[in-house]
């Protein structure tokens, strides 16, 4: 297929290119970008994105897809459905599913079932603990080969300080990135985040010091041993603090923070709403301004949305036994846009950054930007155009959104995956 968009804003910060412009692709690769180009009489799909900006594809690499063994939950199929609806064109995937992603016969699985019924590029990530029980390490290298492009034991945290090191030596030289889930499983034993909110509501407060403890853990580990890891979706004011400084002493720690820890507070959970409820849990206005300021200054490299499909009785029940996790694909770069960008914290090419270029680099993966040669994933949206979210629509089997009537900006009108459109004018083609 050949397609020309036209007109354009691209932006394409891989590239430092910001221009209205034209994009013409071939054979699933982005075979030009500019104006002049002498295309008469090439037989082509023609979209005319005139107002519009045309963006690499989102790279969300914290997401889960359920897939082996929770299919109740999502599947790979439903999952990427609902990725692309968000402009999301590839994501990573944890590895807690049943079996654990902890050898390479479950990478190929996720990998081949991708390929069948996916329709955003699926990059597997593998556990660092066999069964992510924090005990013997995984067969990572095995599992590099196999195509995981990271290793988390995400949903729990590596206890053992000796096995992070391990795991980071290892990691080291399959060149894949240690992502860490930060949780000192004892201090963090919760329902909402400590404080008012929490008392009023008579729920156990899961202290900030709990993700701290971990962030700040792994980053003298890191430092130790001159090794990189990645911290997942931070929540806390002094979470960011304490990167910023291991960044300036010069310490190889990248970080993601998700849409909720800058778009809502705690106080969501009041009236007991399930759908707030995750781990980290929501955290404080301070906390939020504390985020913003990490994303706006570069401390934060990443927006994930740690996208947590759950069946809705595990959200229709008392707040002590409801699961932690949002759903996020379909909501994250409206977000993004509304309080980060129409907030003057990140500019759009900045929003894009975090959320496609920076996730590509950690993940060694050749996404995230729109260079002549490059694999044609684009999103094309109206960054003005005001949509109202409906949980009851969302394309995910997880409907567990607390968003729902948020008003948001730029659903995606076009979505192109390796030169293939799936989303047009808003419509899903297959
Ligand atoms: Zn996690």
């Amino acid at each position: 297929m050949k397609i020309l968009i036209k007109n354009g804003r691209v932006i394409d910060p891989a590239n430092g290119i910001d221009k209205v412009t034209d994009i013409f692709i071939e054979n699933g690769i982005i075979s030009e970008v500019g104006e002049d180009s002498d295309l008469k009489g090439v037989e082509m799909e023609i979209i005319d994105a005139s107002g519009k900006i045309v963006a690499p594809g989102l790279v969300d690499m914290h997401v889960h897809l359920r897939e082996p063994g929770q299919e109740y939950k999502e599947d790979i199929e439903t999952g990427t459905r609902a990725a692309v609806f968000g402009g999301v064109t590839s994501v990573a995937c944890m590895p807690n599913t049943t079996p654990v992603c902890d050898n390479e016969a479950v990478v190929t699985y996720i990998k081949s079932r991708a390929a069948e019924v996916g329709y955003a590029n699926v990059f597997p990530i593998g556990a660092v603990s066999k069964g992510q029980e924090g005990k013997l390490l995984a067969e990572i290298g095995e599992m590099a080969f196999a195509g995981a492009v990271a290793i988390s034991d995400d949903g729990h945290p590596v206890e053992n300080s000796a096995l992070m090191r391990r795991a980071m030596e290892y990691s080291e030289m399959f060149d894949v990135v240690v992502i860490s889930h930060c949780e000192d499983i004892a201090l963090g034993e919760g329902d909402m985040n400590e404080g008012a909110v929490a008392t009023s509501m008579g729920l156990r407060g899961i202290s900030r010091a709990a993700e701290e403890v971990m962030a700040a853990r792994d980053i003298i580990v890191a430092e130790a041993i001159g090794g990189r890891v990645h911290i997942a979706h931070i929540s806390t004011k002094g979470s960011v603090e304490l990167i910023r400084q291991a960044k300036k002493r010069g310490v190889r720690v990248t970080c993601e923070t998700c849409p909720h820890y800058f778009a809502l507070t705690e106080e969501a959970c009041l009236g007991f709403n399930t759908n707030a409820k995750m781990n980290p849990p929501l955290r404080t206005a301070e906390d939020v301004a504390a985020i913003k300021e990490g994303l706006c200054d570069g401390t934060i490299d990443c927006i994930v949305t740690d996208h947590a499909p759950h069946h809705a009785d595990e959200k229709n029940c008392e707040f002590g036994y409801a699961k932690n996790g949002i759903v996020g694909l379909e909501t994250s770069l409206g977000l993004g846009i509304k309080c980060l960008v129409k907030e003057g914290v990140l500019t759009m090419g900045e929003l894009i950054e975090k959320m496609a270029v920076n996730p590509s680099r950690i993940l060694g993966i050749a996404r995230g930007e729109l260079g002549v040669g490059k694999a044609a994933d684009i999103v094309i949206f109206d960054p003005d155009k005001k949509w109202t979210v409906d949980i009851t629509k969302l394309h995910s089997k997880g409907k567990n959104s607390p968003y729902d009537g948020f008003e948001l900006y730029g659903k995606p009108e076009y979505v192109i995956v390796g030169g293939e459109i799936v989303i047009n004018q808003g419509e899903l083609m297959k």
